[in-house]
């Protein structure tokens, strides 16, 4: 297994990890663009938003939830975040593990790149 997220959710490499359930852990981003920078990841290895079947969509709203929770936990949730899913090169996708990127802390570019 060379992916590098399954191998932080299997505790291989290390994480910082702020949520773990049975079907989704979430962890620091190692070069955080934002003072919060979390990504919330499913268990199962999904490469991508393309590769999800219709019957893991479901895992979109729990990473959403898990989202959610955090963003209060971390105190930005009156503030307000972005959350963010890259699929592909022109979505800008560097790790082939389907995760959503959590960011606050900071005023953000009213763009969406
Ligand atoms: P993508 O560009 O695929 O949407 O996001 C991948 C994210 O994973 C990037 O923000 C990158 O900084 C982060 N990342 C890459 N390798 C590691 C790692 O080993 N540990 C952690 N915590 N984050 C990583
Ligand atoms: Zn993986």
């Amino acid at each position: 297994m060379s992916c590098i997220f399954c191998k932080i959710i299997s505790g291989e490499i290390p994480g910082e990890m702020l949520h773990q359930d049975d079907e989704i852990v979430a962890f620091r981003d190692i070069n955080p663009r934002a003072p919060i920078h979390i990504l919330i990841v499913p268990r199962k290895h999904i490469a991508a938003m393309n590769e999800m079947a219709d019957s893991d969509l479901p895992l979109l709203g729990k990473m959403a939830g898990v989202a959610k929770q955090l963003a209060k936990a971390e105190g930005i949730s009156e503030r307000g975040y972005r959350l963010v899913v890259n699929c592909g090169l022109e979505g800008g996708q560097s790790v082939p593990h389907l995760h959503m990127h959590l960011l606050g802390g900071r005023q953000l570019s009213g763009k969406m790149a």
